[in-house]
């Protein structure tokens, strides 16, 4: 069961902007990428999946709701309120990889601002 903390966190990101649509410009798939504030990490997510530990140890482990992140997106997706970012699946790549090393992706931010 979804708390109603962890559903006000993911209001709160949504109003924030922190769900990222990646689309790759020369290739048929799109990802999305919850985006971190401050020291918080960068997230690789779906509708019913999540890189977090806490959808590993909530989820997953007790069988407990969703994260808030997945939350989150469940809720932009519902109003498409969400930021679209168009990259090569190069940049996509780029950006997988420095979440799944680093918990955080740079490329990503400088994608946004190029944008
Ligand atoms: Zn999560």
């Amino acid at each position: 069961m979804e708390d109603s903390r962890s559903l006000k966190k993911a209001e709160i990101s949504v109003k924030q902007g922190r769900i990222v649509k990646l689309v790759s410009s020369d290739s048929f798939f799109s990802i999305f990428v919850f985006l971190g504030k401050d020291k918080s990490k960068d997230h690789i997510l779906d509708e019913d999946s999540c890189d977090c530990k806490s959808f590993v140890f909530r989820k997953i482990y007790r069988g407990d709701g969703f994260c808030y992140h997945v939350l989150a997106l469940k809720m932009a997706m519902e109003k498409e309120n969400y930021r679209t970012l168009r990259a090569s699946s190069k940049e996509v790549f780029e950006v997988l990889l420095e979440i799944h090393a680093y918990g955080k992706s740079l490329k990503l931010r400088k994608l946004l601002v190029r944008q």
